[in-house]
C-alpha cells in the first residue's frame, strides 16, 4: 500500500478536479494548481529528454517557492526521487552529502551564483524566475535506487553528521493525511509555509498537505527577515502557522518593532524543539492564539505526537501519538514501562521509514522490526500525553543519576538575566560527568557563577545543578534553530 508511484499522485487527482482554485499565494497573487502543472510539465518533458528517470535523484538548492513544488511534481511524475538538500549550508555538509546520494542533477535558481559556484563539480541545472529549467545538465548512468523514494532528506545533524533518510510516497502521504484529520484542518484553511522544505515537518506539511488535500498554502521563501513573514500572513491571510518555536520569538520581536500583528490566524502548531513556556503567552499576545506543541521526527516523515486542539491540550506536554502509530516506552532493559516512568519512545506505524540511505549498520541499530527508536528520553501520563524530557544522547549523569539538561534549562532560564542557557556534560574525576551550563545574558545585565548556583538551589536537586558556567555571546544553532550541543560539548 506504500506504493503510490504507480497510481497517480494525489496532487494530480486535484488539479484535474479543482485545477482553477487558488493554491499558492506568492509574490502578492494567486496560483492556481493548473499554473503549477503547467510548469510542472514543462519541466518534465526537459527531464525526461536529458535521461531523468525511474529511479533518478534530483537534488534542489532552493528556498520554498511554487517553481520547487514544480519541480516535485515533476520528479515524481517520472518516478524519480527528490533531495531537497540546504541550498545556504556550506560546503562541509553539502558535499559529502551530494557524494552520498550521488544525483542525476543538481538544480538551483539562475540568480544564486554562490550555490552555483559551491556544487560546480556536480553536474547541475538552473531554473529560472518563472520555475522554468534552463538547459538540464544530467549525470548520464547515473544510479538506479528504489523509485518508491519520494524524498531523500538529510537530518539536522543535531547530534552528529546529518544522515540521509528516504521517505516512500506512502510515508508522506500516510503522515499528510493522519496530520489533516487528527489537527481538523480544512479547505478553508490558508496554511503558511515558510518551514523550510529541506526538513520532513516544512515539506509535509507545509509544502504538501495543502496541494494534496484542497487548502491554500502561504508560500515564503526564508523566515529571515520576520517582517517579511509577518507581512505575507497579513495579505495572504493565513489561518494556520506551522513553525519551530524560535520562529515566535522572533516574530514578536519583529511585532514590537512595527510589523503587522496576525489577525487571521486560528491555530499555531511548533515541533522539532522544546516549546518554551513563555513563548506560549508571547503567542496569544502576539499572534492572537496560543500553540499546539507537537513532536516529530524526519524518520517518521514527521509527526508523531501533537496536541490536537486548544481545549484538550496539556501545555509541557507534546500531546498523543497519532493515530496510526504503534507506540512503547521502553527502560533500559528494553521492557515496556507504564504511565509515570522514564523510558526511550519506540514506535512504528505506516509513516516510519524502513532504513537510512546507504547505511545498514546504523539502519539495523535505529529500527528493530520495524520499530523505531526514537532516542528521546519521554514519560507519559494516564491519558497518554507525552512529555519529552530529553535526547538520550544528551543526558548527564552525574555520580550515577541521570540529568537531563532541558530541565536544568527551564529553570536557569527563569533567571532575570538570562536570555539562553545550554546544560551538557563535562568530565569530573569523581563524579564522573557534570552539568557544565552556557549562558548568555540579556544586554545590560551581569551575573556571576555564584549567583547561578544559588539561584538554582531549592529550585533543583543538588546533583543537578552545574558546576561549571561559562557566560557567552551567543549559542551556536543549526538551521532549524536548535542548540548544537554537541558542539558545546567538544569546547575546552
Ligand atoms: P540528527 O538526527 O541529525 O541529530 P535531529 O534529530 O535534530 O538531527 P530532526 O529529525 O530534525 O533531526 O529532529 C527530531 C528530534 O527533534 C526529535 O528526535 C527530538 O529530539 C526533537 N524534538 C522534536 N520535537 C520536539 C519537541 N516538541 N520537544 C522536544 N524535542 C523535540
Amino acid at each position: 500500500e506504500n506504493d503510490l508511484t504507480r497510481l497517480e499522485h494525489p496532487i494530480d487527482l486535484l488539479i484535474e478536479r479543482d485545477g482553477d482554485r487558488e493554491a499558492l499565494w506568492w509574490g502578492g497573487r494567486w496560483i492556481t494548481r493548473k499554473e503549477l502543472d503547467r510548469v510542472a510539465r514543462e519541466n518534465q518533458g526537459k527531464l525526461s529528454q536529458a535521461g531523468f528517470g525511474r529511479g533518478h535523484r534530483l537534488v534542489t538548492l532552493m528556498p520554498n517557492c511554487p517553481a520547487f513544488l514544480a519541480l516535485a511534481l515533476a520528479v515524481w511524475r517520472l518516478e524519480g526521487t527528490l533531495v531537497p538538500l540546504n541550498h545556504r549550508s556550506g560546503s562541509e555538509v553539502l558535499l559529502p552529502t551530494l557524494d552520498l546520494v550521488d544525483p542525476f542533477t543538481v538544480v538551483y535558481g539562475e540568480a544564486d551564483v554562490k550555490t552555483g559556484d559551491l556544487v560546480a563539480s556536480y553536474p547541475s541545472s538552473v531554473v529560472d524566475q518563472d520555475g522554468v529549467l534552463q538547459e538540464v545538465k544530467g549525470a548520464q548512468g547515473s544510479e538506479v535506487t528504489d523509485p518508491d523514494f519520494a524524498v531523500i532528506f538529510a537530518t539536522s545533524g543535531t547530534t552528529g553528521l546529518p544522515k540521509a533518510v528516504p521517505l516512500t510516497h506512502g510515508n508522506l502521504m500516510d503522515n499528510v493525511d493522519r496530520c489533516w484529520e487528527f489537527l481538523g484542518f480544512s479547505q478553508e484553511d490558508r496554511i503558511l509555509w515558510v518551514l523550510p522544505n529541506f526538513h520532513s515537518f516544512g515539506l509535509t506539511l507545509g509544502g504538501l498537505m495543502g496541494l494534496v488535500r484542497g487548502a491554500r498554502q502561504i508560500v515564503v521563501p526564508l523566515f529571515m527577515p520576520p517582517a517579511a513573514t509577518l507581512e505575507a500572513i497579513h495579505s495572504g491571510g493565513a489561518t494556520v502557522l506551522l513553525l519551530v518555536p524560535a520562529m515566535v520569538e522572533f516574530m514578536k520581536r519583529a511585532i514590537q518593532h512595527g510589523a503587522p500583528k496576525p489577525e487571521t490566524v486560528r491555530m499555531v502548531v511548533t515541533g522539532g524543539d522544546r516549546l518554551n513556556l513563555e513563548l506560549d503567552s508571547a503567542a496569544v499576545e502576539f499572534l492572537g492564539v496560543p500553540i499546539l506543541e507537537g513532536y516529530g521526527t524526519t524518520e517518521c516523515s514527521p509527526v508523531v505526537a501533537v496536541n490536537r486542539c486548544y481545549d484538550s491540550r496539556k501545555l509541557g506536554t507534546i500531546g498523543e501519538i497519532l493515530p496510526g502509530y504503534s507506540w512503547e516506552v521502553r527502560d533500559d532493559s528494553g521492557r515496556a514501562v507504564g504511565p509515570g516512568e522514564d523510558g526511550i519512545l519506540w514506535v512504528k506505524g505506516p509513516s516510519v521509514f524502513g532504513g537510512y540511505y546507504k547505511a545498514p549498520e546504523i539502519s539495523s541499530e535505529k529500527l528493530v522490526d520495524r520499530w523505531y527508536d526514537t532516542g528521546d528520553v519521554v514519560r507519559y501520563d494516564e491519558e497518554g500525553y507525552i512529555t519529552v524530557l530529553d535526547r538520550v544522547s544528551d543526558l548527564i549523569i552525574v555520580g550515577g543519576f541521570n540529568v537531563y539538561p532541558q530541565e536544568v534549562e527551564r529553570v536557569l532560564n527563569r533567571h532575570p538575566a538570562v536570555a539562553q542557557a545550554a546544560v551538557v556534560a563535562t568530565d569530573h574525576p569523581v563524579q564522573g560527568q557534570i552539568g557544565r551550563a552556557f549562558v548568555v545574558l540579556k544586554e545590560g545585565t551581569s551575573a556571576t557563577s555564584r549567583e547561578m548556583i544559588s539561584f538554582c538551589k531549592g529550585k533543583l536537586a543538588h546533583y543537578k545543578i552545574p558546576r561549571v558556567f561559562d557566560f557567552v555571546d551567543s549559542l551556536p544553532m543549526s538551521p532549524s534553530g536548535k542548540i548544537l550541543r554537541r558542539e558545546l560539548r567538544g569546547r575546552d
